[in-house]
């Protein structure tokens, strides 16, 4: 089957007036029906790109392509894509009914075609009940469900959602996403979502664009990302708790590290011996590959090593514990990562404390303040290049 891509960024750049680079070269191809969401941290340029998709914004240079038209100049109403903002922007004086209706009546349709659109649109979205209600008698969920009413009964051929949760409690959030997700599904209308949220981003998704500082670092299925961050920035930024950071120096075919030497594989050997490696790494190890070495199998033991080392926190979760350990001196601080970061277009970590954070299971009879064996599987662990932050495993 050939995947016609729906919307189409080739090189697209955006330059403000001011000189303000906030998008750069970004391409990327989304398909017809797709999900894809753009996540990044704040200022990284998401909302400016999904501007420029909506016409919200000029492009400055790079071509825009809808449906294979490029329509750089094309006005926003041309472009047949739907908005739904952070700020629900209902017209508080009118109805929801009134409300929903209101995109249709713009296009001139007659009463019958109105009601019958607006009359599905409420049912998809659970609002029949609501119809004749103000937005001033509704809650924050429902109140978004009619901005996203608003949105679908145009049927347009792409929904662009810029943050549309974040003004919504926690507990909501939750149940919107489920909401937001079904009904993508079930329209299966394009949809570009913006989020600073990369729990959201990793659940919503069918793809994930993690932006930074205007650029597309990675482009993925959010497993994708998680298994296989190209870099340190994307590693940091997908996962939580964040992965762990530690040094890594080369000495005699081993890994030097805060947890003990770890064994090089055949590949990362070769490139090192290659010299395409530098003598100095970052190691990488999410908390939840970590585990008491306590209930660890034999078999299991064999894919990974062990350490001893002083148990600072013990956060029980329930169903698992946040267990934060002092290592030894070597573990990449905040601000060395941060250097890094800055020299290698790389990362933004905030939260690496001088702890490691693991995550062990809730069996685990760990307390604060005695010296624990922890395990780490081998098979998991990721390695990055310093100097640019490239990922080599
Ligand atoms: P947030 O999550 O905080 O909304 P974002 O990733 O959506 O951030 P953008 O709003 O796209 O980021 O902004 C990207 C960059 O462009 C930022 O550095 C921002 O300060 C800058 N920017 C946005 N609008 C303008 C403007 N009109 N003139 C100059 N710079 C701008």
């Amino acid at each position: 089957m050939i995947v016609v891509a729906d919307i189409v960024l080739d090189k697209v750049s955006k330059r403000f007036p001011d000189g303000t680079v906030a998008v750069r070269d970004v391409d990327l191809e989304i398909s017809d029906g797709e999900f894809v969401i753009l996540v990044g941290p704040s200022g990284c340029g998401k909302s400016t790109t999904l501007n420029m998709i909506a016409g919200l914004e000029d492009i400055s240079s790079g071509e825009l392509r809808i449906g294979g038209e490029r329509v750089n100049d094309k006005a926003p109403r041309d472009r047949d894509i739907a908005m739904v903002f952070q700020s629900y922007a209902l017209y508080p004086n009118m109805t929801v009914r009134e409300n929903m209706a209101f995109p249709l009546r713009l296009q001139k349709l007659d009463r019958k075609t109105v009601d019958s659109k607006v009359e599905e649109a409420a049912k998809v979205l659970e609002l029949t009940a609501l119809l004749d209600r103000k937005p001033a008698n509704l809650s924050g969920g429902q109140r978004q469900r009619v901005a996203m009413g608003r949105a679908i009964v145009r049927q347009p051929k792409a929904f662009l959602m810029d943050e549309p949760l974040s003004n919504l409690d926690a507990k909501l959030r939750v149940q919107m996403r489920t909401v937001v997700s079904r009904l993508q599904k079930r329209l299966g209308t394009t949809t570009v979502y913006v989020t600073h949220d990369q729990t959201e981003a990793m659940t919503l998704g069918d793809r994930v664009v993690i932006m930074r500082g205007g650029e597309v670092q990675q482009v993925g299925r959010p497993q994708e990302l998680y298994d296989h961050p190209r870099n340190l920035f994307v590693a940091g930024f997908i996962g939580s708790p964040s992965m762990n950071f530690l040094h890594a120096a080369v000495q005699d075919g081993k890994l030097r590290t805060a947890l003990g030497d770890v064994p090089i594989g055949d590949r990362i050997r070769r490139e090192l011996e290659a010299g395409d490696a530098p003598r100095e790494l970052i190691l990488g190890v999410r908390p939840e590959h970590f585990e008491d070495a306590e209930l660890v199998d034999e078999e299991t033991r064999r894919r990974g090593m062990e350490f001893e080392a002083p148990v600072e926190i013990v956060e029980s979760m329930g169903s698992d514990k946040y267990v934060y350990v002092a290592v030894e001196g070597e573990r990449a601080s905040a601000a060395e990562l941060e250097e890094l970061a800055a020299d290698a277009g790389a990362a933004d970590f905030t939260g690496t404390g001088s702890n490691l954070v693991t995550r062990l299971s809730a069996e685990s009879p760990v307390a604060e303040g005695e010296t624990r064996r922890v395990w780490f599987n081998l098979e998991k662990i990721h390695l990055f290049d310093p100097a640019n932050g490239r990922n080599l495993t």
